[in-house]
């Protein structure tokens, strides 16, 4: 306690309650790291996106104030920070709408991350928002606190607008220009995250050279929106909405994106799905949990400090604990976590076991696990038809560049091999096709 004043110097102080201790001996299954989401404004959000899955998390916690107190961030800070034994420590803010909480909530983030941070940690803020809050002062603040920010834009004007309006049903797209803007202006580290839905599936190129060419984009992240539709008594179907992204579209979307990514901008583009399917080439683990072999290792923070196993999972019966009563890293390696982390291997349909792109798909998200596969076994996934198609169409590339990368030569160097490659020879993607006919073209 005495260091974290020192340390804090002129900030308030740390409020009368504690929360529990560190565990004597750190438990047996512990992580060595893992991820939270952190909810400091809960499912509250100043825009309305006719998608979002978390707006409807209001009705877990009726009459609420929906506002992360001071004895709940401290307690997370603290226990997020003893908990992780790597020298990197990421805090990552998602809501709702985390700006919400205001300016001085981050800067007392920042302040009391830094006063509970042990020597030789170092801290990475991230930062995902809607961008329409933002301006010259917060970004001055993330600048200076060298936050990563992610942007919600789901394309040019007509793409993003089709879903994302605020509460009284217009646009937010130029709000969101002028947040992002005002990042750029103070050379803040930023990413786009786009939602691919049935507004602009069908426009993968236009949607990719407008992040990259007007939103000087270097990190691009692709979610698909898959809604499942409920019937009447509440029961969720396996149909999905109007809205959600088709499967073959999903997977059309995806190589044609990467195509244009392929012959430009390897090494300078980085794009999320790519850049994991490039490490399961590699038999490296996947950095993103929907291609890992199991779950559990990213759990979601509410602003009340409830935890639940995952951020798609915030239900009564996926809740772990409260972090005001139970530490943290206890329920991160709790045997209910494990037993769900373990869950999305082990109820992977026989389909899956025997698919050759299993090694870089794993079956998704087990979220997206809901339609049955050809001889009728429940829980594949609704998207299986679009990853099947993009992974059997970067095979070729993926080996390339894997190999490269195992010669310690950068995956860009595709680019040359492509272009050495003679006119009439097979592409060395391994389409088949002649070289002048693909990517010699
Ligand atoms: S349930 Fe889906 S989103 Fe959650 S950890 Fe597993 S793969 Fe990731
Ligand atoms: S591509 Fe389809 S069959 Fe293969 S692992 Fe993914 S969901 Fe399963």
């Amino acid at each position: 306690m005495d260091r974290v004043k020192a340390r804090v110097g002129g900030r308030p102080p740390l409020s009368a309650s504690k929360g529990p201790a560190f565990p004597s001996s750190r438990p047996l299954w512990a992580p060595s790291a893992f991820h939270v989401m952190a909810k400091p404004t809960g499912a509250i959000c100043n825009l309305d996106c006719r998608y979002c899955y978390y707006l409807d998390k209001k009705s877990l916690y009726p009459d609420d104030s929906f506002r992360m107190p001071e004895h709940v961030l401290e307690n997370y800070l603290r226990q997020m920070l003893e908990s992780q034994t790597t020298s990197v420590v990421r805090l990552a803010w998602q809501g709702g709408e985390p700006t919400l909480m205001g300016l001085p909530f981050f800067r007392r983030v920042a302040a009391l991350a830094e006063g509970f941070a042990r020597k030789g940690q170092r801290i990475e803020h991230s930062l995902q928002t809607n961008a329409t809050l933002l301006t010259r002062q917060w970004a001055e603040f993330l600048a200076e606190h060298d936050f990563l920010v992610g942007v919600s834009l789901d394309g040019p004007r007509a793409q993003h607008d089709a879903y994302r309006v605020d509460k009284r049903g217009t646009s937010s797209f130029d709000r969101v220009l002028r947040g992002l803007g005002h990042l750029r202006d103070h050379n803040v580290r930023y990413n786009i995250l786009c939602t691919v839905h049935c507004a602009n599936e069908s426009q993968p190129l236009e949607l990719y050279r407008f992040f990259r060419d007007e939103c000087g984009a270097q990190f691009i992240q692709f979610i698909p929106i898959v809604e499942r539709e409920s019937t009447d008594s509440g029961v969720r179907s396996d149909k999905v909405t109007d809205r959600s992204v088709t499967p073959e579209g999903w997977g059309r979307f995806l190589v044609a994106v990467f195509e244009e990514w392929l012959s430009h901008d390897v090494g300078t583009v980085f794009v999320q799905s790519f850049e994991a399917a490039l490490a399961s080439w590699l038999r490296l683990p996947p950095a993103i949990c929907v291609f890992a072999r199991t779950c559990g290792n990213a759990v979601a923070l509410e602003h009340n400090g409830d935890v639940y196993s995952c951020d798609h999972f915030v239900e009564p019966r996926y809740l772990l604990g409260n972090i005001s009563e139970t530490h943290l890293i206890e329920l991160v390696s709790s045997p209910k976590q494990r037993l769900f982390g373990e869950k999305k291997r082990s109820s992977l349909p026989r389909y899956c076991l025997d698919c050759d792109v299993r090694f870089a798909c794993n079956g998704e998200c087990p979220k997206n696990r809901f339609i049955s596969t050809p001889d009728g076994a429940e829980g594949l996934n609704y998207l299986c038809a679009g990853y099947k198609a993009f992974f059997h169409h970067v095979d070729g590339s993926m080996r390339l560049m894997a190999d490269l990368v195992r010669a310690k030569r950068p995956a860009s160097d595709i680019v040359s091999i492509f272009a050495k490659s003679p006119r009439n020879a097979p592409c060395p993607c391994g389409s088949g096709i002649k070289t002048k006919r693909c990517h010699g073209s």
